[in-house]
């Protein structure tokens, strides 16, 4: 046991029980606290949060790290040491490379333009946020050539930051294949899905019986309630204190169906992935997922590749029905897992079907690769944008609200996190291809059995945490580090069946 360890670990300790108690307190602000306690709490966890920067970033942290980066150390250390270390390095070289002053100036400048941005949308009116936007990318622009090596682009520092495997050249790879396969597709299926009557979804569905089937739903993915609780926000996400406290939430619409069914299905997959990380581990520095494009693939895993296929609601689709018979009945099995498959060309990623999704990432990667690579105006963004939009999907948006101001990630300076979405949806149905080799997946669905579907994602992916990054848990799962090929065959079969194209 390195003694040097040893002293780093009790100090790493303390950070993530501040994190931990940040966690809870931003948790409860979303689901339980009442309207007007934002403000005071707010001022708690701006204090925890300071805490917790402190306890991490110090002096005795830093000699340390230092110290344990030696070759000689290194040799001492066990390989989830030497992730917490190479983790630790990461959030060192983060944090370090920008001048506090920036840094706070930064964050700061940051809930200004957020606030603008959501002001803009409301009005409809881009130029009101652009000059916002324009800063917002000024800073990032400065604080990736900090962090620039080796002549880079800026933009590869960014996407780093979400996930090491994928660079600049491994998107241009996956987004060709994708838009070359995908978008003629698209265009076949829409024809086909005109007819699909979907009306049936919009009827009202009563929000006390959404709740009781959704943690039906929840239970039967393989969320233990034992470990997590479910509860309500204005949107589902999911929060992890450690891996015996997962805690999801979902939103009900009276007049949508799928709406909740398929939120909590995606946030089930999310915490089923924390429920199943090591006890060693967990809160440690690699105690949370492979990346935030390996955690996606999980959600989708189950909300998608399992959660739209026929076989998966089998053994069920009659309790759907009996829970809301005066709606549902006569509406076949058949019936409705073409509706929960219907595809269109849109305009609103966050509403976006499983065919057209990655279409919406490609245009903000390719819009961001733009911006980063100083080729177009900030000005002029919405015109960039609308002209993607319809040569990629057909369509142009009306107004900027529903197109570029439809997100929020850039207010904030959230650049390079988009493709993570896309990542994830393809490494789904990679680890999908290479599971069903190993067992008979369809089999298990049919038969209402989800645990050997579970465990096989345990002890391949979920245990290992960030111990292993987004390549290696491919490789030693199915052979090969991420291929594309697999998501465009995925897509292929699935709507060419489903449509008879
Ligand atoms: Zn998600």
């Amino acid at each position: 046991m390195s003694k040097t360890f040893e002293k780093l670990q009790p100090l790493l300790e303390k950070s993530m029980a501040l994190q931990t108690a940040r966690n809870l307190f931003e948790w409860d602000d979303q689901t339980s606290a009442p309207f007007e306690a934002a403000e005071y709490t707010s001022k708690v966890i701006g204090i925890l949060s300071d805490e917790y920067m402190k306890s991490m970033i110090n002096d005795d942290v830093r000699k340390l790290l230092k110290k344990l980066q030696e070759e000689k150390e290194q040799e001492e250390l066990t390989s989830t040491q030497k992730a917490i270390v190479k983790e630790l390095a990461k959030t060192y070289e983060q944090l370090e490379s920008i001048p506090p002053e920036e840094y706070r100036e930064f964050n700061e400048y940051a809930s200004i333009a957020n606030r603008k941005w959501s002001k803009a949308k409301k009005d409809n009116k881009y130029e009101d946020y652009a000059p916002y936007l324009k800063k917002i990318i000024e800073y990032k622009k400065k604080f990736a050539g900090y962090r620039v090596r080796n002549n880079k682009n800026p933009y590869e520092v960014l996407l780093g930051d979400y996930d090491e495997c994928f660079m600049i050249k491994e998107l241009d790879i996956f987004f060709e294949k994708v838009k070359n396969e995908i978008i003629p597709l698209l265009k076949d299926v829409a024809k086909k899905a005109e007819t699909i009557d979907k009306n049936y979804n919009y009827l009202s569905y009563d929000v006390a019986k959404q709740k009781e089937f959704c943690r039906f739903l929840a239970g039967y993915v393989g969320f233990d309630f034992n470990r997590g609780v479910i509860a309500e926000s204005a949107h589902p996400f999911t929060m992890q204190l450690h891996n015996h406290d997962v805690r999801i939430t979902d939103r009900y619409l009276e007049n949508n169906l799928e709406s909740a069914m398929f939120s909590i299905i995606h946030e089930s997959g999310h915490a089923i992935y924390e429920m199943n990380i090591e006890d060693a581990i967990t809160q440690t520095l690699v105690g949370g997922g492979a990346s935030m494009g390996m955690h996606e693939s999980q959600s989708r895993f189950y909300e998608n590749v399992l959660g739209r296929s026929v076989e998966f609601w089998e053994p069920i689709y009659d309790k759907l029905v009996s829970t809301y018979p005066e709606n549902l009945t006569g509406i076949t099995l058949d019936h409705f897992i073409k509706g929960i498959n219907k595809a269109a060309p849109n305009l609103i990623r966050t509403e976006a079907d499983e065919l057209s999704y990655c279409i919406h990432i490609i245009i903000r990667y390719e819009v961001e690769k733009m911006i980063f690579n100083d080729e177009v105006d900030i000005e002029e963004l919405p015109k960039v944008w609308n002209q993607k939009y319809q040569e990629y999907m057909g369509i142009t948006p009306t107004t900027d609200a529903e197109g570029i101001l439809q997100d929020t990630h850039w207010s904030y300076g959230e650049f390079g996190y988009f493709p993570s979405y896309a990542i994830g949806t393809a490494v789904a149905s990679q680890i999908f291809a290479c599971m069903k080799e190993k067992m008979p997946v369809d089999q298990y669905l049919k038969e209402g059995n989800l645990t050997p579907i579970r465990e096989f994602l345990r002890d391949n992916i979920h245990k290992y945490g960030a111990v292993k990054n987004t390549n290696q848990i491919l490789k030693d799962v199915c052979g090969e580090e991420f291929n594309a090929d697999y998501y465009v065959a995925y897509l292929k079969e699935k709507y060419e069946k489903l449509y008879n194209l």
